[in-house]
């Protein structure tokens, strides 16, 4: 089953993804991520990307495209779940062509809905395991000791772009270049839509049901 998840930054894309994917045994493909791998590692696309992510505006098409491609064929028998991509309707359309190119296609396409309220409270105060990648929040799930991971004993960080000036960007490139994802894919087949403002247990749930049911 392939799965592509879209929603607003800070609506627990990452996290409930990430659950699902291990769960069921499919590869979670958050392309932040793998932006954030390929920043640090210094590749050539990793250099091309960081000035746009530094000002949360999206990192050009033909490089995301490209990455993303190059994460599913490089094992295309496991199925994948797509986190952050496509992030507007040139990328949909690209990863629809991309996808029948290689006899591929999509399950369920989930979009996970939240207030604004809500976003800008889960990302200022969003806490990231820099050993094992797994997430915190400084008010609703604090880590048991102060800036250290409950799960690996890592070091936590806050992101670059979760500080208020980016996350208002962030926020401003979701509402002209994403959210129009929400007309192109709620006519498809597979399309979903939950409710991802309560707790993390209540949405996972919806979220399985979703893709499932
Ligand atoms: P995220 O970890 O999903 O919040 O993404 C962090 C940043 O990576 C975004 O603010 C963008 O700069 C970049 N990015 C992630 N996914 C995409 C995408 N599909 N297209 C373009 N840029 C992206």
């Amino acid at each position: 089953m392939n799965v592509i998840l879209f929603g607003p930054p800070g609506v627990g894309k990452g996290t409930q993804g990430e659950k699902l994917a291990a769960e069921s045994g499919i590869k979670h493909l958050a392309m932040g991520d793998i932006l954030r791998a390929a920043v640090r590692e210094g590749t050539e696309a990793g250099v091309a990307a960081k000035s746009f992510m530094d000002a949360g505006k999206l990192v050009p098409d033909t490089l995301v495209v490209a990455m993303i491609e190059d994460c599913i064929i490089a094992d295309p028998a496991m199925g994948f779940l797509l986190d952050g991509f496509p992030r507007n309707v040139a990328q949909a359309e690209a990863l629809e062509s991309m996808l029948s190119k290689h006899s591929l296609s999509v399950g369920r396409t989930v979009f996970m809905d939240a207030p604004e309220a809500n976003l800008l409270e889960r990302l200022s105060g969003r806490l990231i395991c820099k050993a094992c990648g797994f997430g915190f929040h400084r008010q609703y799930s604090p880590p048991s000791k102060s800036g250290v991971c409950d799960r690996c004993d890592g070091e936590l960080y806050q992101r670059d772009d979760d500080c208020e000036d980016v996350i208002a960007n962030r926020l401003v490139v979701y509402r002209e270049q994403t959210a129009p994802l929400l007309d192109y894919y709620k006519s498809k087949e597979g399309f979903r839509r939950i409710d991802a403002a309560g707790e993390m247990q209540t949405v996972y749930a919806a979220l399985k049901q979703a893709v499932e049911g």
